[in-house]
């Protein structure tokens, strides 16, 4: 590891031990800026690394809520307010067991420069709880969202920071977070995205993320003059990410090929089709059950406690969770002919998982680049709850699609090598950079 790398990322853990998600995050990030900053000694003086690595609030409280039979339980609330320097703080929530100080910081971190690239003023943050919603009543999870709200609300804003959904956090979350915020503040502001249409919402935010995954796929194809047209996918995950970059990809001519959750995952050769996928969204969206019941209902396979990685695909869209592929799997995936991943979930690749990728030079589109679409589309939900005023689907779809072909040209502008060979990680990681440090710089040590 470069040196310098190495003296920062000692800091890093020694101010917040035991945050391993954090650490390999903001280590992606170091190093790719650290020879960029040596070349831009503006950013080493202000010392925007270590400031930006700071989240400028971190705010943890008890989520306190009373079961169907009358027990009270008791959660972990959190609110990472990262960074807001270009706009208010903007990321979604998490609803997950696994949801600690550390991976919210990583997430946090990641939406920084994710945002930044968007090209819209959104600053960075992220959320969430260790209250896991699979297996509780509508009801249930209602009590939970409420109690969270009630000290949530205290700290966020239309102007301030503008919370949506993640993992386990979807329109029903959405909608009694929001019914909650409103009765308290008595005002109806754009405050959370994902809202439903009838409400405040945006045409195309649930799809938003698959979509834009893909978009970017077929944009990194595309410099390679190819396209998903007659290509095999294999996407893991079967929630909001997943089902809607199944849904795109199809449309744009792919086979998807697999579908998961954190159980196990499906093999369906013959790939799934638009019928597979509705029984996808209702098992999942509706009836909250295992995607174990599709390989009963259309006779595939289904691999128990295993990720599609081991199948053979010429594209694989992880859009489950962070360091879903492994080593191993990057290594398999690229000796069965894998040639292009893009990253619908956030940091799903571990390090060793990215070096095996960017050795073997295929395309490569990290997270922050590649799932930016939902973020963006939550930020054009933001300027139609400004202006009172809702675009249709295609102007969303549209603006959505423009905005993926930017995010990838500034990849390209700030990644390509003089071997002609883009480094995605790097082009996200100094793109998303360059806007939030001269603002940084501009608005003084704050
Ligand atoms: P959902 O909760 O809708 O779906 C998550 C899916 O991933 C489910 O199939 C879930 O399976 C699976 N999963 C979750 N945790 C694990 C785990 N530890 N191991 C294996 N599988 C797991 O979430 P989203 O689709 O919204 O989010 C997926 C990813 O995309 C996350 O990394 C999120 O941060 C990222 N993302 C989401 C955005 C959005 O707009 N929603 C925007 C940008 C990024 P199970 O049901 O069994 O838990």
């Amino acid at each position: 590891m470069d040196p310098r790398v190495q003296q920062f990322m000692a800091m890093i853990k020694a101010r917040n031990p035991g945050e391993n998600e954090f650490h390999q995050a903001v280590q992606e990030v170091a190093e790719s800026l650290i020879p960029f900053i040596e070349e831009n000694p503006k950013y080493k003086h202000a010392k925007i690394l270590e400031r930006i690595a700071e989240p400028e609030r971190t705010i943890i409280f008890r989520v306190p809520w009373l079961d169907d039979k009358g027990e009270v339980q008791i959660n972990r609330g959190f609110r990472i307010e990262m960074n807001s320097a270009i706009g208010p703080y903007k990321g979604g929530l998490r609803l997950h067991p696994t949801v600690n100080l550390g991976i919210l910081k990583f997430l946090a971190f990641e939406q920084v420069f994710k945002n930044s690239l968007t090209t819209l003023p959104m600053g960075g943050g992220k959320g969430g709880s260790d209250f896991d919603p699979k297996g509780k009543s509508d009801n249930e999870v209602m009590r939970f969202c409420q109690s969270f709200m009630s000290e949530l609300f205290r700290h966020i804003g239309a102007d301030t920071d503008v919370p949506a959904g993640d993992i386990g956090v979807g329109g029903r979350e959405i909608g009694f977070l929001f019914g909650q915020y409103k009765r308290l503040k008595n005002e109806f502001t754009g405050v959370l995205t994902g809202k439903g249409i009838e409400w405040g919402g945006s045409l195309i935010r649930p799809e938003a993320t698959g979509y834009g995954a893909t978009y970017f796929a077929q944009e990194m194809l595309s410099t390679r003059g190819g396209s998903l047209k007659g290509k095999i996918i294999s996407i893991s995950g079967s929630g909001n990410v997943a089902q809607f970059a199944t849904e795109k990809v199809s449309e744009l001519g792919g086979k998807v090929v697999t579908s998961s959750d954190s159980n196990g995952f499906i093999y369906d050769p013959k790939g799934i089709d638009a019928e597979k996928l509705n029984f996808i969204m209702e098992l999942k969206n509706v009836r909250r059950g295992r995607i174990k019941e599709y390989a009963e209902k259309y006779g595939v396979e289904y691999f128990e406690g295993k990720r599609p990685w081991i199948i053979k695909c010429d594209i694989a869209m992880p859009c489950a969770t962070q360091n879903e592929i492994n080593e191993e799997e990057a290594k398999l995936l690229v000796k069965n002919g894998c040639n292009c991943v893009s990253e619908g979930s956030n940091m799903p690749s571990t390090p060793e998982a990215v070096e095996v990728f960017l050795n073997a030079q295929i395309l490569y589109g990290p997270g922050k680049a590649a799932n930016a679409g939902g973020v963006a589309t939550s930020g054009l939900e933001m300027t139609q709850n400004s202006m009172r005023l809702p675009w249709s689907r295609e102007e969303v779809d549209e603006k959505l699609q423009t905005i993926m072909k930017n995010i990838h040209k500034t990849c390209v502008k700030y990644g390509t090598k003089d071997s002609g060979f883009i480094n995605y990680v790097d082009g996200a990681n100094i793109g998303g950079f360059v806007k939030v440090a001269n603002a940084m710089i501009a608005q003084g040590v704050v």
